[in-house]
C-alpha cells in the first residue's frame, strides 16, 4: 500500500516528494477534495514545498458530506497518510507519475466539527480554499443574491454548531476576529468566472444574515482573489485505478490521472500572505478578466461546437469527434475566423498557440472525455461561451454561417437521437418539457425561444434566423455531414 514508509523505493518511474511530507506544516484548509483539487491546487503546493522555506503551507482537506462514500475515502487517506499518485497523460501517450505528499491531512468535517473549526482558527492557516462545484455557492442565478432560504442555510444561522462551508467559515472568522488573530484568504478555485467575486458574494451574503458587525469586518479584512482554472481531471472507476496502478506498479487506493496541461491564473491579492507559487507555474495577474475571457470564448465555446454536431454523426468521446476531419476543420475556422479576430487577449497571450493547445488537449484519448457530458446544459453553456462571439459577428456583419450551423446542431442534437437512429438522452437541467418540445416543432424557428439564445435577442438578426433555419432543414435534407461540409469550413 501506498504510504510514507515506502516513499523510499517507489516502482521505478514513479517521483517522490521532493521534501519530507511529515515535517511540512499546515498553512492551507481545503473543502472539497475532489479529483480536480488533487491533480490542481494540491499539484501546485506539492512543487512549491519543495523550495526553500515553503514548508509551512501543507494542506489540510475537509469533507463536508456524510455518509459511506465519505467515509470510505477518509480512511483511505488516513490509510495511505494523505499520500496519492498523479498521472500526468500527453495525448501522444506519454506518462508521468508522481506521489504527491502536500495534503497531510483530511478530516471528516460532520465526524468532527471541533477539529475542523479549532483547525480554522489556527493562526497557521492563511488561505482557505475550495473546489465545492459552480453550484456550491448558493447563489440566486435571477437575483444574483446569496440565497437564505436554502435549508442547510437557515440551520447554520439558527445554531452555532455549522455543517455548511458558509456557517464553517464564517464561524470561524469570528472567532478569529475575536481572538485577534488575522483573516484568511478564501480562495474559491471553482470553474466560474470572477469565482472570488461569486464566492465574496457568498461568504457576506451568509454573514451579514448572521452578524451585519462581523461581515463589515470580514469586507475590510478578507480577501477573495478572482482565479482562472484550466485543467482537465475525469473521474476515475474501479478499472481505470486499476489501470493506472498495473502501469505504475503501486498499490494506490486513489490514483488520478490528468491531462499533461495545466494553467492557474489568480489575482494577486492574499489578505495573510501566500506560497511561493509563481515558482510553481502560477501566474499572478492583476486582474484576471482576460485570461477567462479567452478559455470562455476559445476552450469552451469550441468544446460544444465539437460536441453537437459530434453527438449527431455518432461520436461518443472528445477525442475520437475531433479525429474527424471535418469537425476539426469546424472547429479551427471558428476559432480562427470567428472567434480570434474579434478577441481581446491579454498581453503575452497568443490566441494562435492557445488554439493550437486547445486541440491538443481535444485530442488527448487518455482524458476519455464524453460528448454528451461536454454538450449538457447546453442551454446554459451556450449563453455563456457563444453570446459574446454571436454578438461580435452579428455587430460587425460577419460570416454567419459557422455560428447558425452550431446552433442547428444544438437544436437537432437536442431531439435526442443520433443520424444513425442511436437514441440517448440529452441533459438540459434549466429546460422543462414545453421547451424541450420546441426542438421537434415543425417550424424550424420557434426553438430560437429558447433561452440559450437570449444573450442577442435584442440585435435582432433576419440573417441569423434564416441561416439556423436553412442549417436545420440542411442537417435533415442531406445529413449531418454534408450540411457540416457546407457551413462549417473555411469561406468560399
Ligand atoms: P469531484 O466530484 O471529484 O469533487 C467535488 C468535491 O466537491 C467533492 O469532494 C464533493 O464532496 C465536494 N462538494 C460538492 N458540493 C459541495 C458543497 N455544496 N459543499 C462542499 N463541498 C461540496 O469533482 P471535481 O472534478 O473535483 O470538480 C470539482 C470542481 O472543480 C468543478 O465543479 C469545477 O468547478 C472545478 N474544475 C474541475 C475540472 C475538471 O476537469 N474536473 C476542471 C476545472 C475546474
Amino acid at each position: 500500500m501506498l504510504n510514507r514508509t515506502i516513499l523510499k523505493a517507489l516502482p521505478a518511474g514513479v517521483s517522490a516528494p521532493a521534501y519530507d511530507p511529515a515535517t511540512i506544516g499546515t498553512g492551507i484548509v481545503h473543502f472539497g477534495v475532489g479529483n480536480f483539487f488533487r491533480a490542481h491546487e494540491a499539484f501546485y503546493v506539492d512543487r512549491c514545498l519543495a523550495l526553500a522555506g515553503q514548508q509551512g503551507w501543507g494542506i489540510v482537506g475537509v469533507g463536508l458530506t456524510a455518509g459511506g462514500r465519505s467515509e470510505r475515502k477518509a480512511e483511505q487517506f488516513a490509510a495511505q497518510d494523505c499520500l496519492y499518485s498523479l498521472t500526468e497523460a500527453a495525448p501522444d501517450g506519454g506518462r508521468a507519475v508522481r506521489v504527491i505528499g502536500a495534503l497531510r491531512g483530511y478530516l471528516l468535517a460532520p465526524a468532527d466539527p471541533k477539529a475542523v473549526l479549532d483547525l480554522l482558527a489556527d493562526p497557521s492557516v492563511r488561505i482557505v480554499s475550495m473546489t465545492i462545484t459552480e453550484g456550491g455557492y448558493n447563489i440566486d442565478e435571477t437575483t444574483g443574491e446569496f440565497r437564505l432560504d436554502h435549508a442547510a442555510v437557515r440551520t447554520d444561522l439558527a445554531s452555532s454548531a455549522p455543517t455548511t462551508i458558509f456557517g464553517y467559515v464564517v464561524e470561524a472568522l469570528a472567532r478569529r476576529r475575536a481572538a485577534g488573530v488575522g483573516p484568511f484568504t478564501v480562495l474559491s478555485c471553482d470553474n466560474l468566472r470572477h469565482n472570488g467575486d461569486v464566492a465574496r458574494t457568498a461568504f457576506l451574503g451568509f454573514a451579514r444574515a448572521r452578524d451585519p458587525d462581523l461581515a463589515a469586518w470580514i469586507e475590510a479584512h478578507v480577501s477573495f482573489p478572482n482565479g482562472m482554472v484550466d485543467r482537465i481531471t475525469p473521474s476515475v472507476d474501479d478499472a481505470t485505478a486499476g489501470a493506472l496502478n498495473a502501469a505504475s506498479g503501486l498499490d494506490d487506493a486513489l490514483p488520478l490521472v490528468t491531462e499533461d496541461f495545466t494553467q492557474w491564473v489568480v489575482e494577486d491579492r492574499f489578505c495573510a500572505g501566500r506560497p511561493a507559487l509563481e515558482e510553481a507555474g502560477v501566474q499572478f495577474v492583476t486582474d484576471v478578466t482576460g485570461y477567462e475571457h479567452v478559455k470562455v470564448r476559445m476552450l469552451n465555446a469550441s468544446h460544444i461546437l465539437l460536441a453537437f454536431p459530434g453527438i449527431l454523426l455518432g461520436y461518443r468521446q472528445v477525442d475520437e469527434a475531433l479525429r474527424d476531419p471535418d469537425l476539426a476543420r469546424l472547429v479551427n475556422a471558428y476559432l480562427e475566423l470567428d472567434v480570434i479576430p474579434r478577441l481581446d487577449a491579454p498581453p503575452g497571450l497568443d490566441p494562435q498557440d492557445y488554439r493550437r493547445s486547445v486541440l491538443r488537449r481535444f485530442s488527448n484519448p487518455a482524458m476519455a472525455d464524453q460528448l454528451l457530458r461536454i454538450g449538457g446544459d447546453g442551454s446554459s453553456k451556450i449563453q455563456v461561451f457563444w453570446t459574446e462571439t454571436v454578438r461580435c459577428v452579428l455587430s460587425d456583419g460577419g460570416d454567419l454561417r459557422r455560428i447558425a450551423f452550431g446552433i442547428a446542431a444544438y437544436l437537432e442534437a437536442l431531439r435526442g437521437a443520433d443520424e444513425t437512429g442511436v437514441p440517448y438522452t440529452p441533459t438540459e437541467p434549466t429546460l422543462d418539457a414545453t421547451q424541450l418540445e420546441l426542438a421537434e416543432a415543425e417550424d424550424l424557428g420557434a426553438a430560437l425561444a429558447l433561452p440559450a439564445f437570449d444573450g442577442w435577442r435584442d440585435i435582432q438578426s433576419p440573417a441569423l434566423t434564416d441561416a439556423i433555419v436553412t442549417a436545420r432543414r440542411a442537417i435533415r435534407d442531406i445529413g449531418v455531414r454534408a450540411a457540416l461540409v457546407q457551413y462549417g469550413g473555411l469561406p468560399d
